[in-house]
């Protein structure tokens, strides 16, 4: 169960856009399943055809004025075959669920080039799979989820209880209803791109002898609504107690609206969704409190948040619900969707990298890790294949001595292993590593502090043990807003927050500062040069820590980040 402690008084649609466009006119690649029987073959790559077909058809019989502008494609391919010429691609498998999202049985997922749509096959009707191809080609149209803030109604649409107004409501495992590309589906689409169609994105389209249209509504461009969202921690379930958590994020200063509300679907483990909408703050902060208990489904829920119709699928997220010795044996167990990656340095005066990881789930017939470092002027300048030992750990030495080494600034170390991959920074100075976290990271104490920042940079932080404050150095050219969490074995009682040393308050205007719990969002000036966070206990500082952790990606920013960093986002 989810308790939500928020009002509830008229429903809302909420049909967003998600952050994908067609630039031509699509041609669909469905990829024939060869692992599959002859029969099924035909069947499933007919079924792909035909929802081409389907949605060909309700674009061009919609009104448009430009029928030529919409025209999509779809041809059979062998799984080897050069894909140089497909706008999508389309795959079938027995089941596409993952670890954290077991019920999926479709995906679209824009990571892969080109974007791709997975569809299961086990246990579902040539019906149902016809249903969710319709649906994954919605999304990759730029469609996002049609929803309700109002549960009852959201659930018997996505459950099938009740018709689904459109082809874009979540689909379930449990809904076996037949489902159709509805009219609003179609004018969405329209609305999206405009007279000019599929070509109104198109790079090349001043070249295209286009024809004269009197009234050209412009396409509308993907708005990422949101600054940060994101829970606390994964949710620790307690027998004979509640436990409390909260969902928070920031709108953007630059699309925020005056109340108007922030959509969030919560998709629980057990298939169920909740939709919840929540009026944020007079600066756009906003926060979803949850509460469980013993009785909550266990297993992990995906979070997806919508502003006035915009979605940013990166910033979607996942968090656990568990019993303790649970959560850590999930912790511990393989997941299929990524591996962590490390750059550390021995010492600071040893021009040497170890770069370090585990993979979660190994790959057979022994495929090796590819790492590839980018240098600050963005060129290639090393490349390595370590092999994955059987626990799935691997591990390799880089000097940074050499002449393609020589410029100062951020190193970007990718990893590849199978379609997945993972990146980690490192800052050198002199051929030395220098900044101790990578990328929106700060080092706090011992501690690589994630933070998120409009514009600018946090350089460095130094801990004031008279003030019970923290000292963030940022380098900032423009306005922007600084979001941090301080972890409270760092720092307690957050009450201050200082600029330059200047306090500032919470007044609603740009520049205030919101503290909440240990979450501070502080809006800054260009310009500014220190933000100082004070509270009522600091840990003591002392000295520099022997071994220097540099860049790190722990297993749970992998796990949190993996839908967007990594390869998988979910649509289903
Ligand atoms: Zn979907």
């Amino acid at each position: 169960m989810i308790g939500v402690m928020v009002s509830n008084v008229f429903a809302e649609i909420s049909y967003p856009t998600i952050d994908y466009r067609l630039k031509e006119l699509p041609t669909f690649c469905i990829v024939d399943p060869e692992n599959f029987s002859t029969s099924e073959r035909r069947t499933y790559t007919t079924l792909a055809e035909r929802a081409v077909a389907e949605w060909d058809r309700a674009l061009q019989y919609s009104g448009v004025e430009f029928r030529e502008n919409w025209k999509m494609h779809s041809k059979i391919i062998s799984s080897g075959d050069n894909q140089n010429d497909c706008t999508i691609t389309v795959y079938f498998h027995e089941t596409v669920g993952t670890e954290k999202t077991p019920n999926a049985i479709g995906w679209f997922n824009s990571n892969y080039d080109p974007p791709r749509i997975l569809t299961a096959t086990e246990n579902l009707t040539d019906d149902r799979i016809r249903n969710i191809l319709l649906h994954e080609i919605g999304h990759s149209f730029g469609l996002g989820h049609y929803v309700t803030d109002d549960p009852e109604r959201n659930r018997d649409w996505i459950t099938g209880l009740k018709p689904s107004p459109s082809i874009m409501v979540e689909i379930s495992i449990s809904n076996t209803e037949l489902q159709y590309i509805e009219d609003i589906d179609v004018q969405k689409i329209i609305l999206i791109y405009g007279t000019k169609g599929f070509l109104s994105f198109s790079p090349e389209l001043h070249e295209l002898p286009l024809p004269p249209t009197t009234n050209p509504s412009p396409p509308i461009y993907p708005i990422f609504p949101f600054d940060n969202i994101q829970i606390e921690n994964d949710v620790i379930l307690k027998k004979y107690e509640l436990t409390f958590s909260k969902i928070t994020g920031q709108i953007k200063e630059s699309e925020f609206a005056k109340g108007h509300p922030v959509i969030i679907t919560i998709e629980k483990s057990d298939g169920v969704y909740d939709v919840h909408k929540i009026i944020p703050t007079k600066s756009g902060y906003f926060e979803l409190p949850l509460l469980f208990d013993k009785n909550s489904p266990t297993g992990y829920y995906s979070v997806t948040a919508s502003y006035l119709g915009h979605v940013d699928t990166s910033m979607e997220f996942s968090f656990l619900v568990d019993f303790m010795d649970n959560v850590s044996k999930i912790k511990e167990s393989k997941t299929t969707t990524g591996f962590s990656l490390m750059a550390n340095s021995i010492d600071e005066s040893n021009a040497e990298i170890i770069i370090s990881g585990k993979v979660f789930n190994i790959i057979p017939e022994n495929i090796p890790i590819t790492v590839t470092v980018m240098s600050p002027m963005d060129s290639l300048i090393a490349i390595d294949q370590i092999n994955v030992a059987n626990d799935g750990s691997f591990e390799t030495t880089m000097s940074t001595a050499g002449n393609l080494w020589k410029y100062d600034g951020t190193y970007t170390i990718k990893a590849n292993y199978g379609d997945i991959d993972n990146d980690t920074d490192i800052e050198l100075v002199d051929n030395s590593v220098i900044m101790p976290c990578g990328s929106s990271r700060v080092l706090i104490h011992d501690t690589c502090m994630p933070y998120d920042i409009t514009s600018g940079d946090v350089i460095s932080a130094t801990i004031n043990n008279d003030d019970n404050s923290i000292i963030l150095n940022i380098d900032a050219d423009d306005d922007g807003v600084l979001v941090i969490s301080p972890s409270t074995s760092i720092q307690k009682g957050i009450f201050m927050v200082l600029i330059d040393g200047e306090q500032v308050i919470d007044d609603g205007g740009f520049y205030s500062a919101t503290i909440s719990g240990n979450t501070v969002i502080v809006g800054f000036p260009g310009g500014t040069e220190q933000i100082e966070i004070v509270g009522t206990y600091v840990i003591p500082e002392f000295g520099t820590i022997a071994a220097m952790i540099l860049a790190v990606a722990i297993i749970s920013i992998v796990a949190i980040s993996a839908k967007s960093r990594l390869s998988i986002v979910p649509r289903y």
